[in-house]
């Protein structure tokens, strides 16, 4: 029998016995008569083997105590996606211990946005498409707690600088961070964003919902000032370090601004950043990054314990 015949035995369950059996003895007529139940052998022990492995016990894992976990892409690069990936094993710690990924059109085939415990939504939204504005309208909905993962989510990035015009969707010309469209609990800045931050913003979402009250406490306090900095608004700029840093005589010329930028629109001269501004893409990192921007001593005097904490929570 060749190959084709072999796919179409095991697509379709039928053959042509008669071919299979040509260098074989001639059979009594009688059994020549009942080819079908020959033919239909391999698709029986198929479906047997089918049913072998349903029946295999399925290894146990703590899935009931695991949070829900779902990314939503609206207008992004995926980069943030990738940023998340970039925890490596720690990303397979993350979904192994603490998270299902219960939504991800880049990774997985579920269409449609489900209820979850944490939304990682990812890019602005584009007002003139009416799917996207109708997706993060729906996110809001469905999840406890809303992430603005990176730059675009949280401020508008480099999609602040699109003005439409261009094929074939050229009435798409504005876009606006999810800020503005729904409320949201937490921002995670940058330009991806890093592989920690969004490891260490998982472990702490789980923490502070099916922790302990200690567990909980410390959760909150990371968090917090993530929380502070989605209420604080939805714009960013590098102006924001001359205005609320610089000017208001805080600056200590430390770096970290110009180290952050990811288009390296800072430079230090004379030990002050200076800024050029028609580099700047507008991703809040610089400001996010800065020691004396928010200081959360919360954070500060339970440092040790947070980082305990979470390189705990990653041994594999
Ligand atoms: S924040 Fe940066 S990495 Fe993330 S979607 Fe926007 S452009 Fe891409
Ligand atoms: S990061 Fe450092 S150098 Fe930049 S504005 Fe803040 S204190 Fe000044």
């Amino acid at each position: 029998m060749g190959i084709l015949e072999s796919l179409k035995t095991l697509l379709f369950g039928k053959h042509d016995v008669s071919e299979g059996k040509k260098d074989e003895k001639p059979e009594p007529a009688a059994q020549k008569t009942e080819p079908v139940h020959v033919a239909e052998k391999p698709a029986d022990v198929i479906v047997e083997k089918k049913a072998s492995i349903i029946q295999e016990p399925k290894e146990e894992k703590p899935v009931a105590e695991k949070i829900t976990v779902g990314h939503v892409h609206m207008s992004g690069c995926t980069g943030c996606l990738v940023s998340f990936a970039d925890n490596y094993e720690g990303l397979l710690t993350i979904l192994d211990k603490y998270a299902d990924l219960v939504y991800c059109l880049t990774l997985a085939d579920v269409r449609h946005i489900p209820e979850m415990d944490v939304a990682l939504v990812e890019g602005s939204v584009c007002i003139q498409d009416h799917l996207a504005v109708e997706e993060i309208i729906e996110t809001r909905k469905n999840a406890k707690i809303v992430v603005a993962l990176g730059a675009c989510a949280c401020y508008g990035n480099i999609t602040r600088f699109c003005r439409g015009g261009q094929q074939n969707q050229p009435q798409h010309e504005s876009y606006l961070p999810i800020g503005d469209l729904i409320d949201v609990d937490v921002y995670i800045p940058g330009c991806a964003p890093t592989p920690q931050q969004i490891r260490n913003v998982c472990v702490m979402a789980y923490l502070l919902l099916k922790g302990n009250d200690e567990q909980k406490a410390l959760a909150g306090a990371y968090l917090t000032p993530l929380m502070n900095l989605a209420k604080a608004g939805t714009e960013a700029c590098g102006c924001d370090i001359m205005t609320q840093v610089i000017n208001q005589g805080l600056c200590m010329g430390c770096g970290s601004c110009a180290a952050a930028c990811p288009v390296r629109a800072i430079s230090m001269e004379y030990g002050k950043p200076q800024i050029e501004r028609d580099l700047c893409i507008k991703c809040g990192a610089c400001y996010a990054q800065c020691p004396r921007s928010f200081f959360s001593f919360d954070v500060v005097n339970q440092y040790e314990a947070i980082m305990d904490a979470i390189d705990g929570a990653m041994q594999p």
